[in-house]
């Protein structure tokens, strides 16, 4: 397993649950990386029990249904109590979950350009079908009302196709053949966290 993903598929559980105390993350964590936690089928894992963290069965079922997580934790007799909370049985399934989402292959194209005004135009043909992210960082701000921008796209996919696109940089307009390869989805993640934000890329 790779440190640089796990901390990501915490960071993400963190934003998913931000009133839970670190201890709940903690031993979601444990479960996660003593890996027992499998998935048994569509929406149904198994994770195992450990001891050391209180639980009284060898095994847990979690369940997804309708959007909702139930683990077999809630109908044991400390079930009333924990049915209104999402166990750390849950929580690393969610965990498990983000790291095999992180660990999969994305096709993704980057485009790296300086310029004041900047704009990324999609045709609308490969709507719902690729996903733009930017990062944007001022370089130079002498002229405070245009300050020059080094902007960063990346543009991604579930498959490897090739999407046209229109680059305008400062008037000079670029047409564009992006041939999106193979990637793993955690490094779009890197890119795309902190400095970075959702694109105002316009489809046509
Ligand atoms: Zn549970």
């Amino acid at each position: 397993m790779s440190r640089e993903l796990i901390d990501l598929a915490i960071e993400r559980l963190r934003e998913d649950f931000p009133n839970k105390s670190k201890s709940w993350v903690r031993r979601a964590l444990i479960r996660f990386m003593k890996n027992t936690v499998k998935e048994y089928g569509e929406g149904v894992w198994v994770v195992k029990g450990l001891p050391e963290l209180g639980d009284r069965y060898p095994t847990y079922v979690v369940r997804l249904r309708d959007g909702r997580y139930y683990c077999s934790c809630f109908e044991s007799s400390w079930g009333l109590r924990r049915r209104s909370e999402i166990c750390t049985h849950i929580a690393a399934v969610i965990l498990y979950r983000n790291y095999r989402k992180l660990d999969s292959d994305v096709y993704a194209s980057v485009i790296n350009i300086e310029c004041v005004d900047y704009y990324l135009e999609i045709p609308s043909e490969f709507r719902g079908k690729v996903k733009v992210v930017k990062s944007v960082k001022v370089i130079d701000a002498t002229d405070k009302l245009n300050p020059r921008h080094r902007v960063t796209y990346v543009i991604y996919a579930s498959e490897p196709i090739e999407v046209r696109a229109r680059l305008i940089c400062d008037g000079e307009v670029r047409e564009l053949s992006l041939k999106l390869s193979k990637t793993r989805r955690y490094m779009i993640e890197l890119l795309t966290h902190q400095p970075f934000q959702p694109s105002s890329t316009h489809f046509l």
